[in-house]
């Protein structure tokens, strides 16, 4: 659709340049890309851009001095993507999705196999039709250079994820796990479902399809997959975790891969989910070639700090996990802080997002997984929560971070665990910052 030399010209002017898509993000030198969202047209701040030293920008409205015009920026750089991805044909492409646990596969599997050789990954959580693109576009290096690509890819509605397995067309599928992230946005489970299936394309030759079967649904469809096929998760699969626990600041996890025992201690609080993940990122390893990825796992520590982070605030242990929220992710959460020790445990939740007609089943379930807290506070700048205010127990509702943090201070002590839970849209984040500065 694009004649190569447009796409050879953009990739000539981006060369050394760090692409930006935020106008207020740009920096001397830096490229813009603007895109059409749904709240703005990134074309009305290309001279933003300019003003604040862009070197050039791309576009599919406006017309000037070091733009390039297209006819449609996002169908444009999913072309150069496809252009790059040509360019090296002989590297292992590892394709993960799944409801939640992708980046954290990503990461972990991006550690493990930069043991065998180089490696390039998708950037951050860039899982989208755009933010796979533009990590392809910003690394191009490494992905030339690479011997092993991993691409995270998301899909929040029907048919974003087909069309990024046939851009990318991978050797490796990984599925982390099915559940409840995104439901309101699908017709029915079923189309849900086939949306998170189709990671397991069979058009591709050579195809291994690596899929945690704990959920019965995605167990019943096995045998339909293409290729090679390893699940894990269950019993007398390529790895189940038998048991974990936390001492001071680890995590010690005892795990079986094909009925062979295993002890690992992992630095850090790793909770259940994350320990899954790690069995997914082990098989992928292994598939790929490493020995045993357990002898590397003690030096690598998770690189968040939002993501069941523990952190050491005015004597309280806080758990932050308010990156985002799901059933499936507050459940692992749950089975995990039961383990942990403290004097006192506290909740502090938000809703969950994108449930759709789901909402009220949704936010209902969530009390049956905050049993191992001994106080429940709930924060609803977002009302979807409010549904709980049928049940008692819970001790403030409140839509303002500054009341919560109070009640903190007042109401626990040294030595308690106060965990953040919700999703990224209710940016309960506040609540700690406020916590934080409080005197
Ligand atoms: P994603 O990239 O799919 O959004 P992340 O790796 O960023 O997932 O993790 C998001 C949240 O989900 C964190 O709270 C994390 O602790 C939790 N989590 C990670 N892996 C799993 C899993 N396998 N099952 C349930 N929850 C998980």
């Amino acid at each position: 659709m694009y004649p190569s030399s447009k796409i050879e010209e953009f990739l000539e002017i981006t060369r050394e340049r760090v692409i930006k898509i935020d106008s207020r993000r740009v920096n001397e030198g830096d490229y813009y890309i603007a895109f059409k969202g749904n709240r703005y047209d990134g074309n009305d701040f290309i001279q933003d851009a300019f003003n604040r030293g862009a070197s050039g920008a791309l576009s599919d409205s406006v017309e000037g001095k070091n733009i390039l015009s297209v006819d449609d920026t996002k169908n444009f750089i999913f072309e150069v993507s496809r252009y790059i991805l040509k360019k090296n044909k002989t590297a292992k492409r590892i394709a993960i999705t799944g409801s939640t646990g992708k980046t954290t596969t990503k990461e972990i599997t991006f550690f493990l196999l930069s043991k065998l050789g180089k490696v390039f990954k998708t950037r951050g959580n860039m899982n989208t039709e755009i933010g796979v693109p533009l990590s392809l576009i910003s690394d191009r290096k490494e992905f030339y250079d690479a011997e092993f690509c991993i691409f995270e890819t998301g899909t929040d509605k029907q048919g974003d994820l087909p069309k990024l397995v046939d851009l990318i067309k991978p050797n490796i599928s990984v599925l982390t796990n099915f559940g409840t992230q995104h439901r309101g946005n699908f017709k029915n489970t079923r189309e849900h479902l086939n949306e998170k299936l189709s990671i397991f394309n069979d058009t591709y030759a050579g195809l291994i399809s690596i899929v945690n079967t704990e959920n019965d649904l995605i167990k019943e469809k096995v045998g339909s997959f293409p290729g090679k096929t390893i699940e894990f998760g269950r019993k007398n699969s390529g790895f189940f975790l038998t048991d974990f626990e936390y001492s001071n600041d680890s995590t010690m996890c005892a795990f079986k891969v094909f009925e062979e025992s295993r002890l690992l201690r992992l630095n850090g609080i790793w909770n259940r989910g994350q320990l899954s993940d790690f069995g997914a990122a082990y098989v992928i390893a292994k598939e790929c070639g490493l020995d045993e990825p357990v002898f590397y796992m003690q030096e690598f520590i998770l690189p968040y700090s939002d993501r069941f982070a523990l952190k050491f605030i005015k004597g309280r242990k806080i758990l932050d996990d308010t990156y985002n929220s799901s059933l499936e992710s507050l459940r692992t959460a749950a089975e995990s802080i039961e383990k942990i020790k403290a004097k006192k445990k506290i909740a502090v939740v938000g809703s969950i997002f994108d449930q759709g007609k789901y909402s009220e089943e949704s936010h209902k379930k969530i009390m049956d997984y905050l049993y191992p807290f001994d106080m429940i506070l709930i924060y609803d700048s977002d009302k979807q929560i409010d549904i709980i205010k049928e049940y008692s127990g819970v001790k403030l509702f409140s839509d303002d971070p500054v009341e919560i943090s109070k009640w903190l201070l007042k109401n626990t002590f040294e030595e308690d665990l106060i965990y953040f839970k919700a999703s990224r849209a209710v940016k309960i984040e506040e609540i700690i910052n406020v916590f934080k500065e409080s005197e």
